[in-house]
């Protein structure tokens, strides 16, 4: 069985199984790893990287078990709205205790009998009941010693796996400085674990519910139904303290508006912006369906422009779709990670971010060369735009700063974008910023066939609206070209390996051009490498006829192809070799 979309890729279901485990786990993406999603129980497909995956150095996730829920909880929406008085009558109405209100006309539910779910689909006074599905935070923790903010600014210096950056390979913040620093009329909602709004580099970019903030302890001092929501709201606790015990939200809140021109610490996207605090990830980064429901509602009821979404996993809910429609509604633009499985979105969805909803933008995470990074998920009908994802340092608890990585981390550099743009002009609907983000994402040749922008996204591109140059390392552009005939066998043996270094004397840059290519998808890698060794970059699954490295700057490259033992493809020919 396999699975082709649009683009020739094909997805097979593979062999092994790895369980889902927490979300800060992680596996090394050694070529024998392999993994499966299961929706709705039936075993769908493996991995489904085309061009660009990953390096040996690079971390592959264990995928979310799709669809994971807090064991016996129901989200219900209600025929109509019910006041908690009611509760205990529509307890015994619905055959389950109501434990929560998510909405007038929703409630959280306890059923632990089997076929709970039915029996509440099928009750009178049920329009719609659902799993409490789980979320999780998108991000997975690494070397923290590389203090270096490559997606702001790319030096071409290494980042914190030894990886040399590409020089420019950044979102252009400094060249977006000089027209906009963000004002702090935006507010954007940080929807995640919470935010340490006492670190020196957030704390003077917290939004202030001023009654609240005047107004005595305990008390909703301005009517909206939260007590005590000076910054924001905490839903996973349920207490209008919003801190981040967790650390991911400040780090989301970090790039999206660390205080810049202070002096001190790092800073964000916008320098100036007010982030609210909306809490419904615990200390551990999972969060249910009814909490993260009552925390889009909060931010959309309580002013946010733009609500920053760093989390997934659960499946997919009309529940939480109605939450973002609603926010859509009122004019909001809902950032969402891409998902972090190393999957194709366009075949195999990931939520919130797949939500057919106008303001959602999807956001896949690159590494410092402008690759996709081996975690991220892709989907050119489906992800609408890329940005830095990969080895990112922000912000953490203690007034600390720490690096981290996920598509997680790649979002707030966009919700940080759209700040800047909205900020710029404060009439600009939700729908310009979306399709601007898009159009003026600076184009990159390896992201071609992996994301809707084909580039990553541009802060001065955006704000100026003027149109992004070519990329300038753009190999199919390389004016010269050799034949050079290499090939596997076809098709390749298990555990298949080959080596072999182009030289084209006097050359300045090199790329290898191929005829037919075919590996196994993520796990049968063909890695390039320059004269120095450097890892550059590597393509695997199927690819269009004619597909090209990318670009090699010096005059050899180093092609190295390693299979693993299982599913051997047609493999490859290489045709020629490009050059200038
Ligand atoms: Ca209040």
């Amino acid at each position: 069985m396999s699975i082709q979309n649009a683009h020739g890729q094909v997805f097979k279901p593979t062999k092994n199984r790895l369980r889902a485990a927490g979300s800060r786990d992680c596996i090394r993406s050694g070529v024998n790893r392999k993994w499966v999603v299961a929706i709705a129980s039936v075993l769908v497909a493996g991995a489904g990287l085309g061009f660009a995956a990953q390096s040996e150095r690079r971390e592959l996730p264990r995928p979310s078990a799709v669809m994971p829920a807090l064991a016996g909880e129901f989200v219900v929406e209600l025929q109509r709205a019910v006041h908690p008085s009611e509760y205990e009558w529509l307890s015994r109405a619905l055959g389950a205790r109501v434990i929560d209100r998510v909405r007038d006309n929703m409630v959280v539910v306890v059923d632990g009998r089997e076929l709970a779910l039915e029996r509440l689909r099928e009750n009178r006074w049920v329009k719609m009941a659902e799993p409490n599905f789980t979320y999780k935070a998108l991000a997975l923790p690494n070397d923290p010693e590389l203090k270096q903010l490559w997606g702001l600014r790319n030096t071409g210096a290494a980042d914190s796996s030894g990886q040399a950056g590409l020089a420019g390979l950044d979102i252009s913040a400094e060249r977006a400085w000089d027209i906009e620093t963000g004002s702090d009329r935006v507010v954007v909602a940080v929807i995640d674990t919470g935010v340490d709004f006492n670190h020196p580099d957030l704390k003077p970019q917290a939004w202030v519910n001023l009654a609240e903030k005047n107004g005595r302890t305990g008390v909703d001092d301005d009517g909206n139904g939260y007590i005590d929501d000076v910054h924001g709201f905490n839903f996973a606790n349920n207490k209008g303290d919003a801190t981040d015990d967790n650390g991911h939200g400040s780090h989301c809140a970090g790039t999206i508006g660390a205080k810049g021109n202070d002096g001190r610490g790092l800073v964000g996207v916008a320098w100036n912006v007010k982030m609210m605090a909306v809490k419904f990830l615990d200390k551990n980064g999972s969060g249910s369906l009814a909490n993260a429901i009552k925390s889009i509602d909060y931010a959309r009821i309580n002013g946010a422009h733009i609500m920053s979404n760093s989390w997934g996993g659960g499946g997919r809910s009309e529940l939480l779709l109605k939450a973002i429609q609603d926010a859509n509604d009122a004019g909001i633009l809902f950032v969402a990670a891409a998902g972090n499985d190393g999957l194709d979105n366009d075949v195999i969805p990931s939520y919130p971010a797949n939500y057919e909803v106008p303001s959602v933008v999807s956001v896949a995470a690159l590494d410092n060369r402008g690759q996709v990074a081996g975690f991220s998920n892709v989907g050119v009908k489906t992800v609408h735009v890329a940005a830095p994802g990969v080895n990112i340092v922000s912000t953490v608890p203690g007034g600390k700063y720490d690096s981290y990585s996920g598509t997680s981390m790649a979002t707030p550099h966009v919700s940080g974008i759209a700040a800047l743009m909205l900020s710029r002009d404060p009439n600009l609907k939700f729908s310009d910023i979306k399709s601007r983000l898009i159009s003026s994402s600076r184009p990159l040749f390896m992201l071609k066939s992996k994301v809707m922008s084909g580039g990553i996204a541009d802060a001065y591109y955006a704000l100026t609206g003027l149109t992004p140059p070519a990329d300038p390392n753009d190999p199919s552009k390389l004016p010269n070209s050799k034949p050079l005939k290499i090939s596997t066998d076809h098709p390749y043996a298990a555990k298949a390996k080959l080596e072999q270094t182009v030289v084209v004397n006097g050359a300045k840059k090199v790329a290898i051009k191929f005829g037919k290519f075919e590996t196994e998808a993520a796990y049968d890698t063909v890695s390039f490498y320059d004269a120095k060794g450097t890892f550059v970059g590597a393509m695997s699954g199927k690819q269009p006829d004619g597909m090209t490295s990318p670009l090699i700057e010096g005059d050899r490259v180093t092609i190295r192809f390693v299979a693993d033992e299982t599913v051997q493809a047609y493999g490859f020919d290489i045709e020629a070799v490009l050059y200038e």
